[in-house]
């Protein structure tokens, strides 16, 4: 049924760079034939599943976005993907994203724009735009999508789903093509929190092939997720995530989900992050430089594109050079030349030195925080899905959108996105929910109620 869906819708939202039904089919059957034989299945054996294409499937193409890596075929799975198999998952292909993940609306991918469901004319966010759009068209059930700054919640928002970026640590990076390896999670994307929960539940868990992965077990996420009340809750209001720079829509929505939290016998309480307003500032800072880093290892010699220089000698660096001048895109040479000079000599204690400092700030903000409120929920994003163009010639713009949702990537810790409703435009608002770094389920159990 979903790759019907998918024949019927992909050609106008492009949700999916690579398609492998077969696979998926063949997965399928598996399933099938292991539940007339009366085996025990997982519980989501047999539900198909999209994957953002910067995650390493084995046989199956990964571009991460980039020309640098067209027609690369990973030799080896992602843990998370190893996970969505033994489950019995069928994966039905890769999806769409801004190149190596930077981005909020898609608009960055070397191959082509996605485009939101509910209106053809608009981003589906971004970086997981493919992943987020995918779930939005019923296409598919389930999507896994990275992190990094909001690239999972920031999508779900504008595209009326739900996604969670788990604490660092939760879920393995280990076949993650790093952006910026101290920020990156992988998530996911659904249309219901308890769906979101039970996926949680398949792909998180400690990995002794990611040296940054928790020892914990996997929480109980589902279970959260069917609680009925937030009585003896603390939810706090975020003051500087809610302010005359996020649209009226959009703030309509969020105090209207405020009211529902109320219902259910929530504590609404209102703390103070004052730091959060240098958390995009040291953001693009440090993802630049931990990123210009990251991607040193596509030149050319290992992976994908190799482009040889047509006229003068034949060099290892002018062949890097070639190849990374053709391979990548816009903006991700503006943040490799940004990272690369932030993290210069002479300029370093300056730059990365400073925003490595303001996260240190934003952590304890959370600390402070989490001492008055079990969690902390703001708007998603400051707007609802913008057009096609409209950012693309502002980086400073687009960046803007990431506001509510860097600073959780900064410090570590978990967040939600859900829907709250439309916008007065007619298009979907997304509600976060934060929680402290190991307590995933708080999330679960606020926007089990909420939705
Ligand atoms: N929009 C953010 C950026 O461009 C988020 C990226 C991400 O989470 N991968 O960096």
């Amino acid at each position: 049924a979903h790759l019907d869906r998918m024949a019927e819708v992909d050609g106008a939202v492009h949700a999916f760079l690579h398609v492998n039904a077969e696979e998926a089919l063949a997965t399928a059957r598996e399933v099938d034939a292991a539940r007339a034989r009366g085996d025990e299945l997982a519980t989501l054996a047999g539900v198909p599943i999209a994957v953002k294409d910067i995650i390493v499937t084995k046989g199956q193409p990964t571009t991460a976005g980039s020309k640098i890596l067209e027609n690369w075929v990973p030799p080896y799975d992602a843990t998370l993907v190893e996970r969505l198999r033994a489950a019995g998952m069928p994966i039905l292909g890769k999806t769409n994203l801004d190149e190596f993940a930077m981005g909020s609306s898609t608009e960055h991918s070397a191959y082509g724009v996605t485009r939101n469901p509910w209106d053809l004319d608009r981003i589906p966010g971004g970086s997981g735009g493919g992943s987020a759009a995918a779930v939005a068209a019923f296409e598919a059930p389930l999507a896994i999508g990275t992190d990094t700054g909001g690239s999972i919640r920031q999508p779900a928002a504008v595209t009326g789903t739900v996604g969670v970026k788990p604490t660092y640590g939760g879920v393995s990076r280990y076949g993650l093509i790093a952006l910026a390896s101290s920020l990156d999670q992988a998530g996911p994307v659904s249309r219901s929190v308890l769906d979101s929960a039970l996926l949680h539940e398949v792909i998180g868990g400690h990995d002794p092939r990611d040296s940054t992965s928790l020892p914990d077990p996997v929480g109980a996420f589902a279970a959260a997720a069917r609680g009925e009340d937030l009585r003896g809750m603390r939810v706090g209001l975020v003051r500087e995530l809610d302010t005359d720079g996020y649209d009226d829509g959009v703030r309509n929505s969020f105090h209207g989900a405020l009211d529902l939290l109320r219902q259910a016998g929530a504590e609404i309480v209102e703390v103070s992050c004052p730091s959060f307003d240098y958390a995009l500032a040291a953001y693009y800072l440090i993802l630049p430089a931990e990123a210009s880093s990251n991607l040193a290892k596509f030149d050319g010699m290992r992976f994908g594109l190799r482009v040889e220089p047509t006229d003068g000698p034949l060099t290892a660096e002018r062949v890097m050079a070639a190849t990374r001048g053709a391979g990548f895109g816009d903006e991700v040479k503006r943040r490799i030349i940004l990272g690369t000079y932030a993290l210069s000599a002479g300029y370093y204690d300056a730059y990365y030195g400073s925003a490595q400092k303001v996260r240190t700030l934003i952590q304890r903000d959370f600390a402070a925080a989490f001492a008055q409120a079990d969690v902390l929920v703001s708007p998603t994003a400051p707007t609802t899905a913008f057009r096609f163009g409209e950012k693309l010639d502002d980086p400073m713009a687009m960046y803007l959108n990431d506001i509510a949702t860097i600073p959780a990537n900064l410090a570590g810790v978990p967040g939600l996105s859900l829907p709250s409703g439309l916008s007065d435009d007619g298009l979907p608002v997304g509600f976060q929910v934060l929680a402290p770094a190991r307590q995933d389920e708080r999330l679960y159990r606020v926007g089990g109620v909420l939705e």
